[in-house]
């Protein structure tokens, strides 16, 4: 993989390249949390952050749209957006891993065309990022991304090292020409260094081993009514969850009920209704069904990626109304074995 060397202080030169290939969207601080939001100028974003509210999935598939036109006698027609390049700057490694995960969901066998359009038309900028008292990326392996992305930062100090990852990232890189450098052996015993001192940052780990084993087989353990009992069944942690992908889609007809829309929007495997089926059965009817079904589905292997579906983002945690620790309560299941 190319790399190349940015000085900071050349920094603007990169931002007005991005800028040239589509609209720039970067971490801004909003109130006490961060969210990707459209910039136009340095000033308005950092690249030093914890993580985002809701994660970058948010542009690929959004949280509530209308996928189609319905009409009673003409049938079903898509509704087809205007596509536009969007350059996502200052992603972290967890979730370009959670995108790597997402692209399999939405894009093996049938493709997606929403998804799949946005994708294409979107350039991912990785930054490099310190953890604070809630991730355990590391202990799942997400704390690295070796691909997923276009381009890729690497603070060392002075400059950052950048990783380029594929056709657009190069496409970027060539217009900096005279601007980037090749990299020195000090420079990347700089990264080393950094790299070293961030592994030793991380305060919390998951005991990922068998994982997928241990939850299913300890399906029936009282130790999750402990935390079930807690929850309030509000599905933030799937809003929130950088690798939840369910969505729910319904249909409705104007007052002239002749024309419509089906909709898609962002589901919860916590709310009640997400397993309540034609003739009304729920497979789910209790709130420790659905608690234990959440922690299942996280805790199981994306089979094309070989990664859990927790890219241990800690968001979960960080945003749950009644406290439960995600990390606490896989910990303790774990620990019964
Ligand atoms: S955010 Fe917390 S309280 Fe809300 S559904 Fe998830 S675990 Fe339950
Ligand atoms: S389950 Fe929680 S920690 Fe894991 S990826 Fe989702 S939000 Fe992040």
């Amino acid at each position: 993989m190319r790399i190349v060397k940015l000085p900071k202080e050349r920094f603007s030169e990169l931002f007005e390249a991005l800028k040239s290939w589509g609209e720039v969207h970067a971490p801004v601080k909003v109130g006490r949390f961060y969210s990707f939001k459209r910039v136009e100028s340095l000033g308005e974003f950092t690249l030093s952050y914890t993580r985002t509210m809701i994660p970058p999935k948010k542009y690929f598939v959004k949280p509530f749209e209308d996928i189609l036109k319905v009409h009673v006698e003409k049938g079903y027609e898509p509704i087809v957006e205007e596509s536009k390049r969007i350059v996502l700057l200052g992603v972290h490694a967890c979730d370009i891993n959670a995108l790597r995960i997402l692209d399999g969901v939405y894009m093996d066998e049938i493709p997606d065309h929403y998804y799949a359009s946005r994708r294409s038309n979107s350039m991912i900028v990785g930054v490099s990022c310190e953890p604070d008292e809630y991730c355990f990326c590391k202990s799942v392996g997400a704390d690295y991304a070796w691909t997923g992305f276009d381009l890729f930062l690497h603070d060392i100090g002075d400059s950052y090292l950048i990783r380029v990852g594929g056709s657009k990232g190069e496409s970027i890189v060539a217009e900096l020409t005279g601007v980037v450098e090749e990299p020195t052996s000090i420079d990347y015993v700089k990264l080393r260094d950094y790299e070293l001192k961030r592994s030793r940052m991380f305060r919390r780990s998951l005991n990922a081993s068998y994982l997928p084993e241990v939850v299913d087989s300890l399906y029936g353990s009282e130790l999750w009514a402990k935390y079930s009992d807690k929850c309030l069944g509000c599905g933030s942690c799937n809003l929130v969850c950088p690798t939840c992908r369910c969505y729910d889609v319904t249909e409705s007809l104007d007052l002239n009920m002749v024309e419509g829309v089906r909709s898609r929007r962002w589901d919860s495997c916590f709310l009640r209704s997400h397993a309540l089926v034609a003739g009304g059965l729920n497979f789910r009817p209790t709130r420790l069904d659905r608690f234990k079904h959440r922690y299942n589905c996280k805790s199981s292997i994306d089979q094309r990626t070989g990664m859990l579906f927790c890219v241990g983002c800690g968001r979960c945690t960080v945003f749950c109304p009644a406290g439960i620790d995600h990390l606490e309560v896989l910990n303790s299941i774990w620990g019964l074995r």
